[in-house]
């Protein structure tokens, strides 16, 4: 029999339905595989309680004939998102002990379709990173490992690397995610699942802690494309209390989802081919456009020419709008507060954020702030700006000869723990493939795709137009079919 730990979104929530077995049950399997996998450090803190009472829930409500759509099935939930009296830290430690008196939208639409929360998951602090590693509460293991012999730990990826981890292991069917320049995609990516980043807007930020507030985006992170075209449905839908919120109706992602993409033109960026990535990155890339262009697709080499400029101008957009949104905690509102025996509020501030934020952190604080002072404002913040649009019109032009883009997720596989910590630009570096569709806002996604040398995952992703969620997913499908992607890291932990 299959362990009902082995069943994603769609196979609890069916087999709930279909009386196959309880929500309890299920429940309990994944709650006793979160404790079971500590050593992987996903989660920071668990939550069973509210896992099994919406079980409960769920059971009632099949009793009663009231099933919701996520009835009987339990996500991990991205500690950046404030749920309502559970510790919500996004992975600082000036945050610890803050203990929201709300919940995010997202969340809270997740819970009111039925699915209840097996914990909060680790992330980067503030999503500030590409390993899990400047998490605030130690760096999350991957469950994979090299086929090389070696033990060395590996890299989750992030920001999202708690989520990765625990879809990845599976103790977890799904979890959410955030995405600012690609801590949905490049996580999913390393550990051999799949994951998707919205259009800007689809999703409220409404109770998400802010990174960078003009690209950070929810989105879902799961086994497969149909659990997260489930997911992303019900995370998705217009919220007043997000200015930036779509007034949009849902589609419905799921009952829409075919692998049939006959007719669909598929941009190959040529700017993407860059050097120095390794050639199994170009391999994966080649047999993906093979197998859309069996799905039916039309493959055309287009270009985005302002492709080499995006990730400079992500590394100044997203540490000045984090450097704003920083700003807040100063020991009196929130969480930790460090008032030292000598001085006044000013010192009480400073020793504050000094203590609580980690070096990552530090880093972007002050580069942001540089990249928005007086001096500097017009040399760096105004004309990464004008960049930005300039990479938004690329992909405007780029939709007159194409429908969707495929391009590797990241240009490597996972790299072991403490690997690129000590460069950041080398960390930076992982994002080159992630960020373009960021600034633009454009919904993207990370299919697994197949293995490495070292036995890895390397990951491909779709962009589509604004508000195209499901031709992206759509083509997920369509790779997904052919990839027959069944690996799974042997459970070691
Ligand atoms: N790795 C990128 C960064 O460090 C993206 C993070 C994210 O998408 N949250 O900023």
């Amino acid at each position: 029999m299959t362990a009902l730990t082995d069943l994603g979104v769609a196979a609890l929530r069916d087999g709930v339905r279909d009386g196959a077995f309880s929500a309890r049950e299920a429940a309990e399997a994944y709650v006793a595989a979160v404790e079971k996998a500590r050593g992987l450090n996903a989660f920071v803190v668990e939550t069973p309680e509210h896992a099994l009472a919406a079980a409960d829930a769920a059971d009632a409500a099949r009793a009663n004939g009231a099933l919701k759509p996520l009835s009987g099935v339990p996500l991990g939930i991205k500690d950046l998102f404030c749920t309502e009296g559970v510790q919500s830290t996004a992975g600082s430690r000036i945050l610890e002990g803050f203990r929201p008196n709300y919940e995010s939208t997202v969340s809270a639409k997740l819970f009111e379709a039925g699915a209840g929360m097996l914990g909060k998951l680790n992330m980067d602090e503030f999503a500030m990173g590409s390993s899990n590693e400047t998490s605030g509460y130690g760096a999350v293991i991957s469950p994979w490992k090299r086929n090389d012999g070696g033990n060395a730990p590996l890299a989750p990826g992030g920001s999202s690397g708690g989520s990765a981890a625990a879809v990845a292991a599976r103790i977890a069917p799904g979890a959410t995610g955030t995405d600012t320049g690609g801590s949905i995609r490049q996580p999913a990516a390393f550990v051999g699942i799949s994951g998707i980043k919205p259009t800007y807007g689809r999703c409220s930020r409404w109770g998400i802690v802010a990174f960078a507030s003009s690209l950070d985006q929810a989105g879902p992170m799961a086994r497969d494309v149909r659990d997260c075209a489930i997911l992303l449905e019900a995370m998705s839908g217009f919220d007043p209390k997000d200015s930036t919120s779509l007034d949009l109706p849902v589609p419905k992602w799921e009952a829409n989802l075919s692998a049939d993409i006959k007719g669909k033109r598929v941009g190959i960026p040529k700017e993407y081919r860059i050097d120095g990535v390794p050639e199994e990155i170009g391999r994966v890339w080649d047999r993906g456009i093979d197998w859309l262009e069996d799905a039916g697709a039309e493959i055309v080499e287009v270009s985005l020419p302002h492709t080499k400029y995006a990730l400079p101008t992500y590394y100044i957009i997203a540490p000045a709008e984090a450097s704003s949104n920083l700003a807040r905690y100063d020991g009196v509102r929130y969480g930790l507060r460090v008032q030292p025996d000598q001085g006044g509020l000013q010192d009480m501030y400073e020793a504050t954020r000094a203590a609580g934020f980690g070096p990552e952190v530090k880093r972007r604080i002050m580069i942001g702030t540089y990249v928005l002072s007086a001096g500097f404002y017009d040399a760096y913040f105004n004309r990464a700006q004008k960049v930005r649009a300039l990479i938004a019109r690329d992909f405007e032009r780029v939709w007159e000869s194409c429908d969707l883009l495929l391009t590797p997720t990241a240009p490597s596989a996972a790299f072991a723990l403490g690997e690129k910590s000590a460069d950041p630009i080398a960390m930076y570096l992982n994002d080159v493939f992630a960020v373009p569709a960021s600034l633009a806002g454009l919904p993207a996604m990370s299919v697994p795709a197949g293995l490495d040398g070292q036995g890895l995952p390397l990951g491909l992703q779709i962009v589509g137009k604004a508000l195209d969620e499901q031709n992206v997913l759509n083509a997920g499908l369509a790779i997904e079919e052919r990839a027959g992607f069944t690996a799974r890291p042997e459970a070691w932990w």
